[in-house]
């Protein structure tokens, strides 16, 4: 790897110190569809390198995100919002001043086991590697990394206007999935007296929160109220603890399954439901 490019970095799934006999130290990098490359070349400089190609401090990285894992001298890496590696310790250096944290794309974790011990990672691409920090430590880092990353996430959606907020999630839309929403959700576009549509807006988040607030109702334990006036109350409890996520539709139009994922998986649409499902619960207006 003489050049690096945007793609071959959005492939690695992580990144370690690693010593060579005789080459001395350089990384090993991991990448998504399993395979690995060592690399003649000390981590830092390979740090700085991905660092200058997104044009981002890694100074201003560490002052930022450094808190959100509670260690002064470390941060995950977040070369993008959508690019964040996590640093877990791998290796007790051989000299002082080696470095000994590896680094794992938050993405690319599929599990972690206790087993190998003390800790071990599966990553995108089966490869599984084995750390030095405890199971509980990094449970921790990485709940403490995922919720950063929602931070991120939506701090850069909102910077967002509403046409770039259009493109980006319609970019992922699905033609298939179109009908089959609209018949469910009962999303409709709007006509005026003379049949002309015109655009209308849409909060993505209304239609998640009602579309899964059957699923929380199903999982409690105790027999929750269903009634209009309690699911009404639940939804609306929710959607004012999630923040809203605009899009423009023309008449007809409809959102797929990707975009609705999508918003998902950065957005703990179930805890806020549950949250609202026990306060209503407890306080029924019925
Ligand atoms: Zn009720």
């Amino acid at each position: 790897m003489c050049a690096l490019s945007l793609w071959e970095i959005s492939r690695i799934a992580a990144f370690l110190p690693d010593y060579r006999e005789g080459v001395g130290q350089g990384v090993l990098i991991y990448y998504c569809d399993g395979t690995t490359h060592w690399l003649s070349r000390g981590l830092r400089s390979f740090i700085a390198k991905i660092a200058k190609l997104f044009a981002v401090s890694l100074k201003d990285m560490r002052r930022k995100y450094g808190p959100a894992i509670g260690q002064a001298n470390l941060a995950p890496l977040v070369f993008s919002p959508f690019l964040l590696f996590v640093p877990i310790k791998v290796r007790t250096p051989l000299v002082s001043g080696d470095p000994a944290y590896g680094y794992f794309r938050l993405s690319f974790i599929q599990t972690v086991s206790q087993k190998p011990e003390p800790c071990s990672l599966m990553m995108e691409g089966s490869n599984r590697l084995t750390v030095r920090q405890s199971f509980q430590a990094v449970c921790a880092r990485l709940h403490a990394c995922a919720s950063l990353e929602r931070t991120i996430i939506n701090d850069f959606w909102r910077t967002m206007d509403i046409k770039q907020h259009y493109f980006y999630l319609h970019s992922f839309m699905s033609d298939s999935f179109l009908q089959e929403n609209q018949n469910a959700y009962g999303i409709k576009g709007v006509e005026n007296e003379k049949g002309v549509s015109f655009m209308e807006l849409r909060n993505l988040m209304e239609i998640l929160v009602v579309r899964r607030l059957d699923e929380v109702l199903d999982d409690e334990k105790e027999e929750v109220c269903r009634c209009n006036q309690c699911r009404m109350d639940m939804a609306a409890l929710a959607l004012n603890d999630l923040t809203p996520r605009y899009v423009v539709t023309q008449r007809g139009e409809t959102y797929s399954k990707a975009d609705l994922l999508e918003v998902q998986r950065f957005v703990d649409v179930l805890t806020a439901i549950s949250k609202a499902v026990k306060i209503v619960h407890n306080n029924p207006r019925h």
